[in-house]
């Protein structure tokens, strides 16, 4: 009956059910790499081996499946051991579409890790399903989503993508971190799996790593439970749990990111030192129609151009309640420099090719009190 409660409710009440031993309303730390057998092959309601299988993460995977409307999810020790997981999904032969513009660490790992193992990928601007369309060979296993882009917020049509994928028997994935399942679930759009970086939105402060990835199918359930049981790299029990207590807030965090990020986008794009502002919240953004339709919100994360690395640097250095780094996601506002920080692995060349400029600066904007961001951005723009 999951489907029919609220998306709040699912995210506090879903996996997150008292414990039945004493009634702990927070889901316990099941600190334990190993479980008590009762006799030779019975080992206590399936748990033998924490690599395998752990209480704490075992919640973490039913809540998180259920707010992505999933039938099954599997964490993962950071975002990148998710795309690892992903990955081993494929074999040798096996060819990917992928967004042009997606996480740095992303094309990084396909490009210097995957590709010696013989898969290979095709990157293009998925903004218009006609370039899927066209790099889809016979051997295409997988198309790989970001929408929207990090950092220049470009939207992909799930639906649309969905629909030539699998035309041609490629399954789509969807890297939903900037978003988060309270404001976009690409299942429901057509999508087969979810990923996310629960580092950032999900678990929401800024203290743990994490990935997951929502599956649609009892194969890719089964899959990837295989993979975390055979390659190792799952979520620790103290993650997991930080990630429990992270989701409980999540829709009223999502709402206040939303509310803070459309101030600060349209204080930006009515700035005087500000050349360009990236946010599809706003009607300037070339895809605010697409955004509308598929998201149910528009977040947090804004780009804006500042005209040069000095005009990014000197803002960077002048900001005192914006925290300077990377990542995104936190109740913090956390702000960063794509170029050489998290687009540094692309090079010059490849952040040329999509447009991405030493002059900007993303901004990933908290809850703090709006009217204090507002006041901090406009101090550190004077000192351009
Ligand atoms: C951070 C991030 C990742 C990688 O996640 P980690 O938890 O840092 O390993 C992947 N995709 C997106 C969109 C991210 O923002």
């Amino acid at each position: 009956m999951a489907e029919h409660k609220g998306f709040s409710t699912r995210a506090i009440h879903d996996g997150q059910q008292p414990e039945p031993l004493t009634g702990a309303v927070g889901v316990p730390i099941y600190a334990t790499s190993t479980y008590q057998q009762d006799e030779l092959g019975k080992p206590r309601l399936g748990y033998e081996y924490a690599r395998v299988s752990n209480p704490t993460r075992d919640r973490l995977e039913e809540n998180l499946a259920s707010l992505e409307g999933g039938i099954a999810a599997r964490v993962f020790g950071s975002g990148m051991a998710a795309v690892t997981a992903f990955c081993q999904m494929m074999k040798a032969g096996d060819h990917v579409v992928a967004g042009d513009n997606l996480y740095g660490g992303t094309p990084r790992f396909f490009n210097q890790v995957m590709a010696k193992f013989g898969v290979t990928f095709t990157y293009v601007d998925t903004r218009d399903p006609a370039n899927v369309q066209a790099a889809l060979q016979p051997n295409t296993r997988y198309v790989y989503l970001e929408t929207p882009t990090n950092p220049l917020m470009a939207l992909t049509d799930i639906a649309a993508v969905s629909k030539v994928a699998h035309a041609a028997g490629a399954e789509v994935i969807v890297d939903n971190t900037f978003m988060s399942p309270y404001f976009q679930r690409p299942l429901e759009l057509g999508a087969d799996m979810v990923l996310h970086s629960t580092t950032k939105f999900l678990n929401g402060h800024s203290d743990g790593l994490g990935g997951v990835i929502v599956c649609k199918t009892k194969e890719q359930a089964e899959a990837l439970a295989f993979i975390q049981k055979a390659s190792g790299a799952i979520l620790s029990p103290f993650e997991a749990w930080l990630i429990l207590r992270g989701v409980k807030t999540l829709a009223v965090r999502m709402k206040q990111h939303d509310l803070n990020g459309r101030r600060v986008a349209e204080f930006l794009a009515a700035h005087p030192k500000v050349i360009s502002v990236l946010y599809p919240g706003l009607a300037s953004h070339p895809q605010h129609e697409l955004a509308k339709r598929q998201q149910h919100g528009f977040g947090s994360m804004i780009t804006f151009d500042t005209g040069s690395l000095d005009n990014a640097a000197k803002v960077l250095k002048a900001v005192r309640i914006c925290t300077l780094a990377e990542s995104l996601g936190g109740v913090e506002t956390l702000i960063s420099h794509p170029a050489s920080m998290t687009h540094a692995a692309i090079g010059a060349e490849g952040r040329a090719k999509i447009g991405l400029t030493d002059g900007m600066v993303r901004i990933s904007v908290g809850i703090e009190d709006v009217d204090d961001i507002l006041a901090d951005l406009d101090q550190a723009l004077a000192a351009i």
